[in-house]
């Protein structure tokens, strides 16, 4: 925690002096990163999972999706079209899909790492620990396994009685294989409170993570959250503003979910501590479809404009778009 006592981090959170800390986290995001905001390119190859988190509108029991898969070749292209636009980071994400099996998702980082000098960023769900050390070896540089809650119970409750335990070995094991690992939580989802939310950044700070994501929680009006009150912006921009504060050198989104709910929220939190924008990139014909939350995924448009309109929000945030691969300064790939 460093010079911040919970106490402080309490009175952050609440929201009693959020002038203070907005200035505290901007001050130190532009000591570590400068004015650079790093994108990463989300391509969203699979809507397809097997999982049935409460709160995700990619269950398996929403039968209202209309679901994709995307080939190698149909992804290999989504790639292509992101580094044209010199973008240092590919993210390829999806539901948990065993329909791809650990061989085709090693071929193809291979592939990627074979034509193209991106950062690769995986963040497909639940696989083993053994599939994960396969395509670290494959070329695989980060995972995203979100928590969603420091809390086992709510964890258990929203995940269906998934062992919270679980999520956490598998984040600690891809530390250890070397990874740069990213995760996070949902802020607002029902029974969190400002208690709960204290939890989550003290913990999640103790993971010493390269990568923390926070945002509001969208309710998806086809899941059991369906009827439950949004995620309070405010609280998630003071989450991801003390989260900063309490990991300097962490990579910190400013996320799809703020701009679901308030476009103007998300060009906020770039001068608010945050410090990377992830556009999806999702081929045209897919982009919809990968509906977790409303309003996500909204615009259709090619990879080009979708990166040239993260470049713009950035440049709004009187931010400078970076092409880097944006190794988070806490990870030991990071070169001065
Ligand atoms: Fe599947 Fe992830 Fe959504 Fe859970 S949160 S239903 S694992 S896509």
């Amino acid at each position: 925690m460093g010079q911040y006592s919970q106490d402080q981090i309490h009175d952050f959170l609440a929201g009693n002096s959020d002038e203070r800390l907005f200035a505290l986290a901007a001050e130190e995001t532009d000591s570590i990163f400068g004015k650079e905001v790093f994108l990463r390119a989300v391509i969203e190859f699979s809507s397809y999972c097997n999982k049935r988190c409460k709160y995700c509108g990619l269950r398996a029991p929403n039968n209202a999706l209309s679901r994709y898969r995307m080939s190698m070749e149909a992804i290999l292209d989504a790639v292509s079209a992101v580094e044209e636009n010199d973008i240092g980071t590919i993210v390829l994400q999806s539901g948990d899909d065993f329909h791809y099996s650990t061989e085709f998702l090693g071929t193809l980082i291979q592939q990627i790492r074979s034509r193209h000098d991106v950062a690769i960023t995986l963040s497909v769900g639940d696989r083993s620990i053994e599939d994960y050390a396969y395509w670290r070896h494959c070329g695989a540089d980060r995972c995203l396994l979100k928590i969603e809650t420091s809390a086992p119970s709510l964890y258990e409750q929203y995940r269906l009685g998934e062992p919270f335990a679980e999520r956490l070995a598998r984040i600690k094991a891809l530390q250890q294989m070397g990874y740069e690992v990213g995760s996070g939580i949902i802020v607002g989802l029902p029974g969190m409170n400002l208690e709960t939310t204290v939890n989550d950044v003290l913990f999640l700070t103790e993971l010493e993570l390269d990568m923390i994501a926070a945002g509001p929680f969208v309710p998806n009006p086809q899941t059991p959250f369906a009827t439950a009150e949004p995620g309070d912006i405010a609280l998630s921009q003071r989450v991801t503003a003390v989260l900063r504060l309490l990991n300097p050198g962490a990579n910190i989104p400013a996320t799809s979910a703020l701009s679901a709910l308030n476009p103007e929220s998300q060009r906020l939190a770039l001068m608010r501590g945050c410090n990377v924008l992830m556009p999806s990139v999702t081929p045209e014909q897919h982009r919809a479809d990968y509906r977790i939350y409303p309003g996500k995924n909204r615009t259709l448009a090619t990879a080009t404009e979708l990166i040239n309109n993260a470049r713009e929000l950035v440049q709004a945030a009187g931010r400078i778009p970076s092409s880097s691969k944006g190794f988070s300064r806490r990870s030991k790939h990071y070169v001065k």
